[in-house]
C-alpha cells in the first residue's frame, strides 16, 4: 500500500469590501471558501492561485459573509455548509454544535461550535485535523474585540466567547474583519495598565502601517489582551465602576454587557 503525500493545508487571506476578510483553505490544488461575501474576490483568488473550489463554509447569515454563495455555488456546483439556525440562501448542509465537516479535497476536518450572540445561529469551525489549530469564528470573536449583539443577549455572547477562549492558546483566530486597531484603542481605555495589550497595540499599528492584516491572531493573545475575554480583570471592573457603568457587585455578564454597550459608542 502506498500513501499519497498530501501537502499541509494553508489559508489564503482575501480582503474584500471595506474591512472584511474572506478565506480560502487550500492544499495547493483544491480550496474551501469560508464566508465568501464577494464572489468576484473569491473567483479572482482561485484564478490567481489555480485552485478549484470544492466547498463553501459560512458562519452566519449576514450579506458580507454569504453574498457570494449563490454565484460561486452556481459556477462550481459545490456543497454549501451553513448554520442550522441562521437562514443562508443556497445552503445544502445545515450545521449545529457537535457536527463535523469532513472534507477530502483539501483533506481537512472541522468540528462545529454554536456561538450565538451576533446572530442567533452563528457557528464557528474548529480545525480537527492534526496540524496547526485554527478557528474560523466569523463575527463572534475579533482581534481585540467581539461582534455586536444584533440578535442575541449578553449571556449568550459571553458563553460563546467562553467556548472560543477555551480552545488551545496557539489556535489561530481567523475572524472576518480588520477592526483590530479600533478594538485595541477601546481595550486600552478600559485596561490601560495591561502591558501585553500595550505591546500588542504597538505591534498592530506597525502591521497596519505596513499594509499587513493583523488577522489571524491567537487565542492566547486574545485571552491576554481582549477585554471581552477579560471580564474578571480587576482593572476593567474598576474602570467600569469609576465610569458609572456598573455597580461594585456586578457579575461577569453585567461587566460584559457594560463593555459591549460602551464600545458601541466609543
Ligand atoms: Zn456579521
Ligand atoms: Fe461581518
Amino acid at each position: 500500500m502506498t500513501t499519497i503525500p498530501r501537502s499541509e493545508p494553508g489559508v489564503l487571506t482575501i480582503p474584500a469590501f471595506h474591512d472584511n476578510y474572506l478565506w480560502l483553505v487550500h492544499d495547493g490544488k483544491n480550496a474551501v471558501a469560508v464566508d465568501p461575501g464577494d464572489a468576484a474576490a473569491i473567483a479572482a483568488a482561485l484564478d490567481a492561485h489555480s485552485l478549484e473550489l470544492t466547498a463553501i463554509l459560512t458562519t452566519h447569515h449576514h450579506a458580507d459573509h454569504v453574498g457570494g454563495v449563490r454565484e460561486l455555488a452556481r459556477q462550481w456546483d459545490v456543497p454549501v455548509y451553513a448554520p442550522l439556525h441562521d437562514a443562508v440562501a443556497g445552503a445544502t448542509v445545515r450545521l449545529a454544535e457537535g457536527d463535523r465537516v469532513v472534507l477530502d479535497r483539501p483533506a481537512i476536518a472541522f468540528r462545529v461550535l454554536d456561538v450565538p450572540g451576533h446572530t442567533r445561529g452563528h457557528i464557528a469551525y474548529v480545525r480537527e485535523t492534526q496540524g496547526a489549530h485554527w478557528v474560523f469564528c466569523g463575527d463572534t470573536l475579533f482581534a481585540g474585540g467581539c461582534g455586536r449583539l444584533f440578535e442575541g443577549t449578553p449571556e449568550m455572547m459571553l458563553a460563546s466567547l467562553g467556548k472560543l477562549a477555551s480552545l488551545p492558546d496557539d489556535t489561530l483566530v481567523y475572524c472576518a474583519h480588520e477592526y483590530t486597531l479600533a478594538n485595541l484603542r477601546f481595550a486600552l481605555a478600559v485596561e490601560p495598565g495591561n502591558a501585553a495589550l500595550q505591546a500588542r497595540y504597538v505591534q498592530a499599528e506597525a502591521m497596519r502601517a505596513a499594509g499587513e492584516p493583523t488577522v489571524p491572531s491567537t487565542v492566547g493573545l486574545e485571552r491576554a489582551t481582549n477585554p471581552f475575554l477579560r471580564c474578571d480583570s480587576p482593572e476593567i471592573r474598576a474602570t467600569l465602576v469609576r465610569e458609572g457603568r456598573i455597580g461594585p457587585q456586578a457579575g461577569p455578564v453585567q461587566v460584559f454587557a457594560a463593555l459591549r454597550e460602551w464600545k458601541n459608542t466609543f
